[in-house]
């Protein structure tokens, strides 16, 4: 740190991102991408638009917002683009939350919101998870805060009904719920038919998992024109051109093929499955996943171990440190020939 920077920084802990090694040799399942990469349509779009990279991006991105709200059956005003959904859900604590409505979310979540909390000064509580790494939707009634639920939730994989997410809203109507979809195209449901009903609704959504676009830097936000509005006050005092061209256009083509993407989701949901039977064939736990990632566990090795043998054979997963999970690892689904090689590397460290 150096002595200039600003005190109201000096306990910051920043987010730690995994780990983000090119090497082609590595299997890499540490960030959830999908191992689809996008159509080549995409790649031309985005070389059409670098001619005309000397002019400002559309701060509105209208055609994009437009081709969006018909795929979700919203209407564009509903609808606010950012640069990852990292970005729309720091507007969200930026626009929802002060020192007097403090954040509530999981005890076990994405990691960001505590890290969005801290450089907003923002207080927060976290809300401990079942023992069984559940959310009990009673815990969440009637709070003086905004709160943040993954669903389906990060890193445990797990997601509530739409039902149980609008019980909470109906418990909360005097502040806002955001609701964090970053992996709801995996199986699990969608709140967004709910964002008419409940004006405290927010809906956050991304490229980068279902769409194949983590390096695009694509994400939204959806809920009542009201609240979009609110947000794009935030958008417009820090960085109105917060989407590049060429992600509004690569966002574009992408949503021209969107049955290329809702295949790949398919099927990286199928070899979900197909993993998961072999991980439970050798002896791991885990919890039922409707992400593109598993959260896995195993009676004989740390969480910790499995993770650094399988890096020594070059295969990267995700290992967290916090008390509660250091038992679990989290496991993107790959290919399934990547998959195998997983399955193959673990039945050498387990010795079967
Ligand atoms: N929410 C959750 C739960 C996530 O795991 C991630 C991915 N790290 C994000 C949001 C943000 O994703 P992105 O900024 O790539 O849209």
């Amino acid at each position: 740190m150096s002595r200039f920077f600003s005190d109201k920084y000096s306990n910051l802990v920043p987010y730690v991102p995994g780990e983000q090694i090119r090497d082609r040799q590595i299997v890499k399942l540490n960030t959830n991408e999908n191992p689809y990469p996008p159509l080549p349509e995409v790649g031309e779009a985005v070389r059409a638009e670098s001619e005309k990279l000397y002019l400002y991006s559309d701060t509105e991105c209208v055609e994009l917002r437009k081709l969006l709200a018909e795929r979700l059956n919203v209407s564009p005003d509903e609808l606010l683009m950012t640069n990852g959904s990292d970005e729309i859900l720091n507007f969200a604590f930026m626009a929802f939350c002060d020192k007097h409505t403090p954040a509530y979310f999981a005890d076990v979540t994405y990691g960001f919101y505590p890290v969005f909390a801290d450089i907003d000064q923002v207080p927060y509580e976290e809300i401990p998870l079942r023992e069984d790494l559940t959310i009990d939707i009673k815990d969440y009634f009637q709070k003086a805060g905004t709160i943040f639920i993954a669903n389906p939730n990060a890193p445990t994989a797990i997601a509530l009904k739409r039902d149980e997410i609008e019980e909470i809203l109906q418990q909360n109507l005097y502040n806002v719920v955001v609701v964090d979809e970053a992996y709801v195209d995996f199986g699990a449901e969608s709140c967004v038919p709910l964002i008419r009903k409940y004006d405290n609704l927010l809906v956050t959504q991304t490229f980068s998992k279902s769409r194949s676009m983590a390096g695009v830097r694509l994400g939204m936000g959806i809920g009542n024109p009201e609240l979009i509005r609110d947000l794009n006050a935030v958008k417009y005092s820090l960085n109105p051109y917060n989407v590049n061209s060429l992600t509004q256009a690569a966002g574009i083509a992408c949503l021209k093929q969107d049955e290329y993407n809702k295949k790949n989701c398919e099927r990286i949901m199928s070899t979900r499955s197909r993993t998961e039977q072999l991980l439970r064939d050798l002896g791991f736990e885990m919890t039922e996943s409707q992400t593109n990632f598993l959260f896995a566990r195993h009676p004989a090795i740390s969480g910790e171990d499995l993770y650094l043998e399988l890096k020594k054979r070059n295969i990267l997963i995700r290992h967290f440190s916090k008390e509660r999970i250091k038992d679990y690892n989290r496991i993107t689904v790959g290919t399934p020939e990547q998959m195998d090689q997983l399955i193959e590397a673990v039945k050498e460290i387990l010795g079967k």
